[in-house]
């Protein structure tokens, strides 16, 4: 087995989680969450179990209660009404998200019309998309010739922070030739861990019969790791959510299986996968380090106002 790192938990899901534990912690249950904190079914459901209420909007929020947005970040309109209504907000958006809502309000207020490349039916894009819609026209980076834009306003483009490097460039040269002077984000929008996830099961995909990617089915960031590896070379590529998920059929006639894990995946899971391969004779693990990552970002200081010291 060829175990690709960095792989799991990246700095902006550790802050979530962590928000949603401190937040338990000080105010005790229930916590509200509006969407899944992280796009992890054992991460939401562990923390259901210690008092988190998750809701997909904020009318299922009880008046006073205190709601927690989740890492993917909220459009500017949720933010209202929650303050409309009174609730106590704890913002656990990941701080690159909130850096791309930065940027589209910076190009906006410049006067230009922005191509967000990303996956219409994700959160982050619909909280991005709110930052300025009527200047944001989304594009699917599969698709970036369904872009509607007339050009009368200079363009920029940004992106979704979990979307494939190669994909993504390919839909940004493919929308330049149509708009030369396309201008491009102050920085990357897909972010490090993103990046640095793609990049290690690239480099071990060529040598791999099977990749198997642990992560839940609405996890972007993992779902393109799947991607990545097949285009990579891998010969076939699997999302699961946990062990139990892996079907005995995928292994007929497989030597090298390569293993990694989405941003929002606690490392127990890729241990219990490690595990139930290993009774089936996968024994030997090799792994395969691309980057070492050190980020962290302290936690939301609304937590402050809740009591205790962060
Ligand atoms: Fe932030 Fe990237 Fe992690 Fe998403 S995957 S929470 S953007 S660091």
């Amino acid at each position: 087995m060829l175990l690709a790192a960095p792989r799991g938990y990246c700095a902006g899901v550790e802050r979530a989680i962590r928000t949603v534990e401190e937040a338990l912690r000080r105010h005790g249950p229930p916590v509200y969450v509006r969407k899944q904190i992280v796009h992890n079914t054992f991460v939401v459901g562990d923390l259901t179990r210690r008092g988190a209420i998750f809701v997909e909007e904020l009318d299922e929020v009880p008046d006073g209660a205190l709601v927690i947005f989740s890492a993917h970040g909220v459009s500017p309109a949720v933010k209202d009404g929650a303050a409309v209504r009174g609730l106590r907000t704890v913002d656990a958006t990941c701080p690159l998200v909130t850096k791309v809502h930065k940027e589209a309000v910076r190009f906006a207020e410049a006067g230009y019309d922005i191509v967000l490349i990303g996956h219409a039916d994700h959160e982050e894009v619909e909280g991005t998309l709110g930052e300025a819609p009527e200047h944001i026209h989304l594009v699917d980076p599969a698709h970036p010739e369904e872009l509607r834009l007339d050009g009368e306003r200079p363009v920029g483009w940004l992106s979704q922070t979990t979307l494939s490097v190669d994909e993504t460039l390919g839909a940004v040269a493919r929308i330049r030739e149509r708009f030369p002077l396309l201008a491009d984000p102050p920085s990357d929008d897909i972010c490090y861990a993103s990046q640095n996830r793609q990049e290690a099961i690239a480099a071990i995909a060529p040598g791999c019969d099977l990749v198997l990617v642990v992560g839940s089915p609405n996890s972007s960031n993992s779902r393109r790791l799947v991607e990545v590896a097949l285009g990579a070379g891998a010969a076939a590529g699997h999302l699961v959510d946990h062990a139990a998920q892996v079907q005995e059929q995928w292994l007929a006639g497989v030597e090298t299986i390569g293993v990694s894990s989405g941003a929002s995946v606690p490392d127990h899971l890729v241990t219990g996968l490690l595990g139930w391969l290993a009774e089936r004779g996968f024994t030997q693990v090799e792994t395969v380090t691309l980057a070492e990552e050190t980020l962290t970002f302290s936690l939301p200081h609304e937590l402050r106002q809740i009591g205790g010291v962060l």
